[in-house]
């Protein structure tokens, strides 16, 4: 098929982001971070003094977002730049994680980084890393993956990953930090984050990300 697309969906600290990356660098394809676009509206909204429910005014700030993914060459890195400014990591703090699932909840929001997001298709191929990737923005991808762990397990890994950079965060406050976007996330009326009904669901609390790994290339071997 000409553009195809892989949607990899899930909930935050499913192991989607990894995935996707090793797919990436495997099928040598181009990658969507569906969840960064959120992320820099969130923290153009922050900027600009936009409340994170003020559906009128997120829209055309969505509509006419200045951001830019650069990829490095050399290190394959996504630069995020947002208005000139290089996000890339002020998008990654939990804070701006919590204000992206309510600008999300947002119907008109999301319509309006629809095109944004389909813009990514391309012919050498793209994986597509999101909630609603199989759902709503690709409904028509040739495999679809459905990424999913004990909030427990997620917030654990997060915890590790935020530790191993030396910030100060507790099990506790990030495992209710994971709950309170999943409830937003699955509960919300446009786009909640449901397996489509074509995905191959993954439950990964049990597997590392070799593992995983593993399982989603023998899901793609069966499928050719
Ligand atoms: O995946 P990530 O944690 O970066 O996403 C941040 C937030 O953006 C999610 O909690 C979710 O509310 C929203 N999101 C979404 N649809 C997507 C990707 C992310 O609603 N396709």
């Amino acid at each position: 098929a000409t553009m195809p697309v892989i949607t990899v969906d899930g909930p935050s600290g499913s192991g989607k982001g990894t995935v996707c990356r090793l797919l990436a660098e495997k099928l040598n394809w181009d990658v969507l971070d569906s969840g960064a676009i959120y992320r820099v509206l969130a923290l153009a909204a922050i900027h600009h003094n936009i409340a994170l429910d003020n559906e009128a005014d997120l829209v055309p700030l969505a509509a006419n977002l200045d951001v830019q993914f650069l990829i490095d060459a050399t290190t394959k890195r996504t630069k995020i730049v947002l208005e000139g400014e290089d996000v890339s990591n002020t998008i990654r703090n939990e804070e701006v994680g919590a204000a992206a699932s309510k600008v999300a909840a947002l119907p008109r929001v999301r319509e309006a980084l629809l095109r944004r997001q389909r813009a990514f298709r391309s012919e050498v191929g793209l994986i597509a890393d999101g909630r609603d990737m199989g759902t709503v923005v690709f409904p028509d991808a040739e495999i679809k993956l459905y990424l999913t762990a004990s909030a427990e397990e997620r917030a654990r890994r997060r915890f590790n990953e935020l530790n191993d950079k030396g910030l100060d965060v507790t099990l506790s406050g990030l495992l209710e930090d994971i709950k309170a976007r999943d409830d937003r996330d699955m509960n919300r009326k446009v786009a909640p984050l449901v397996p489509a009904d074509d995905a191959i669901t993954i439950d990964t609390t049990e597997l590392n990300a070799e593992q995983v790994f593993d399982r989603v290339l023998s899901i793609l071997s069966d499928a050719v």
